[in-house]
Parts: C-alpha cells; structure tokens; sequence
C-alpha cells in the first residue's frame, strides 16, 4: 500500500533514495537536538533523519500519509503531528528548544514556510530543503540579479544562504512540472537588526513592489523629508540593494524627522 498522490497538497514524492540521503546530510545538527521534518509523505526522507544524533518529528497534513507512516515507521508514531504546519505554534511540542526544520517542501507554500521560519527565527539555527528549483534560487540570490527579491533579502538578512544542489523532475511521482533546487539557510551567529523590524519588513515589500522605479518613488508613502530624499541611496532600484543597504536605508527612514 501506498499514498495516492494528492495535487492540492502538492504531493510529489522523491524516489531517489540517494537524494533523499543528501537532503538529509545537509543538516549540521550542531547546537540543536531536535529536527522537524514539514511534509514526511511516506518518509523517504524522514528514514535518513532517524538515523541522526537528534530527536525527529515530522509534520503532516494528510490523514492517508500519517496513516503510513505509523504504520511503516513505528518508532516514530508519537512524534508525528498531523497539523497545518503554517497554522502550528511550535512551542506546544518544543516549547523554547532549538530545532532545524527540513522537507521536501510542498511547493505550493514555500514562501509560506520561509516567512514563517522568519518569525520564529530565534528558535531556528538552521533550515534545509528542497523547493521549485526557481524559488531555491531567488532564497539564494545576491543584489543586482532580477531574481532578487523580497524572499532573498529578508532571508539573507538573517541568514547565511546556499544553494546546494539541483534535482530533475524524473526522480519524483508524479513528476512536478518544474525542476527542484536544494538549498541550506544557516541562521547568523548573534545578529540582531539594528532597526525596527517592522519598518525594515514594511521598506523592503514596498521597495520591490515597484521594483523598476527609483526608491524616492516606490517609497512616497513613507513621507519622507526633502532632506533625506536628497540622499543617493533614493536614485536606485530595489534590486541594487543589498541586504546591509536596505538595513542602512530603513534606520535613515527610521530617524528621519
Ligand atoms: N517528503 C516527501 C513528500 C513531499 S510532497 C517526499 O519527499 O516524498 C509534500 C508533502 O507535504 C506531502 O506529504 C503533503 O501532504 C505535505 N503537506 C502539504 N501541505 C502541508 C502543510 N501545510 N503542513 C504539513 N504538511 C503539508
């Protein structure tokens, strides 16, 4: 018996063992103890991650996966939480403990699952996967590309971002019509923002909102004084910005009077 792939659910499962093994290598599982796999399946994956230093728990949407995993990985039976993880307040199994969260993604709400680490960051030294290979890379991506964005520069504010590997349709079933991308994010050591969160969160959306215009225009919203709109950092697009200068322009925004 097996799981019957479900679309909505964004169920495609690897059937590369060797992949699956790779995946599972990313993780460094120095300074935390406990893993949470998002999107098990039928635990391909998850097998490699038992076999770790570490305390496993997988999380899963779908009854008919959760069903097969219990019966397939008995050990594992009481650290499966059949919940949404976007919808999951961690703290009720992990309480303040560290963990690393690993997947072969569900790529319908990858964003998802990386804005969501963002805000629970502090519990999170480090994240591995697999996404839509174009997602992957836009996580990855340094100033100056097209593909930079909103995910890469909230992403990289906090994190070290690596592209790991690329991996082809035919290894999954169903196959997924895009190709995957695996990719590790290594949380940066003592790093706080030196400028209000929100209002950098708040800058960098708006700034790529209009990302062809100068940011003295995408950003008129924030009624900012002529004095500071004088400034050159105003005369660029939002992908000629890297991180420390987004971070730099929300504490001018911040201190502007
Ligand atoms: N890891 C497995 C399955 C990948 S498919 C493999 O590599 O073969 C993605 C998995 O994520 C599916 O099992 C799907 O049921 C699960 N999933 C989808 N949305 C989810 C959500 N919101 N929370 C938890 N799991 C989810």
């Amino acid at each position: 018996m097996s799981v019957k792939a479900k679309k909505h659910l964004g169920q495609h499962f690897l059937r590369d063992e060797n992949i699956a093994k790779k995946i599972a290598d990313t993780l460094s599982l120095e300074g935390y103890s406990n893993i949470l796999e998002i999107g098990p399946g039928m635990g391909v994956l998850t097998k490699y991650l038992l076999e770790k230093d570490c305390t496993t728990y997988v999380i899963e949407i779908d009854t008919e996966s959760v069903d097969y995993l219990k019966a397939n990985y008995l050990n594992l039976a009481p650290r499966i939480i059949e919940k949404d993880f976007l919808k999951y307040d961690l703290t009720e199994v992990f309480k303040n403990e560290p963990l690393a969260i690993i997947g072969n993604f569900p790529y319908n709400i990858s964003s998802q699952i990386v804005f969501k680490t963002l805000e629970i960051r502090n519990q999170i030294p480090e994240f591995s996967g697999m996404f839509q290979k174009e997602v992957a890379q836009r996580i990855c991506q340094k100033e100056g590309s097209k593909t930079y964005g909103i995910l890469s520069v909230l992403t990289q504010a906090f994190y070290h971002a690596d592209y790991l590997f690329t991996v082809s349709p035919n290894v999954f079933n169903p196959p997924p019509k895009v190709d995957s991308g695996v990719l590790r994010l290594t949380r940066k050591d003592n790093f706080t923002l030196p400028c209000d969160e929100k209002l950098f969160f708040k800058v960098v959306k708006t700034a790529f909102q209009q990302r062809r215009k100068t940011l003295r225009n995408s950003l008129k919203s924030f009624n900012l004084s002529d004095i500071l709109k004088a400034n050159v950092i105003f005369d660029k697009r939002p992908e000629q910005l890297s991180v420390e200068a987004f971070i730099e322009l929300t504490s001018l925004i911040e201190n502007d009077n």
